[in-house]
């Protein structure tokens, strides 16, 4: 699994925007996704000049859901390079 590959997996074709930052059937959390694509390509511009982007989640009960950026807890990834997640895209190891 390769969360930056340029090429959208289609497993992303058919996600729903999760409002809630969890998987929108069962309700697990990305951690638990088995599989993660980061729309690092065209990040946008939020009204306070922070980029944000799409964040894909293929759950373990066979949803594709995404959410920006932006929308995730802040306590989802404690302690991995929080302090810039605002302003830059996730290092390459962000999900490992
Ligand atoms: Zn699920």
């Amino acid at each position: 699994m390769d969360a930056f590959d340029p090429i959208s997996p289609n497993w992303t074709i058919a996600a729903t925007h999760a409002f809630n930052f969890c998987c929108p059937s069962c309700k697990l959390s990305p951690s638990s996704a088995k599989q993660v694509w980061v729309n690092r390509r065209s990040p946008v511009y939020t009204e306070n000049q922070r980029k944000k982007w799409q964040e894909f989640y293929h759950c373990e009960c066979g949803t594709a859901w995404w959410g920006w950026s932006n929308e995730r807890a802040p306590s989802e990834f404690a302690g991995r390079n929080i302090g810039n997640i605002d302003d830059d895209m996730p290092p390459d190891n962000f999900f490992l």
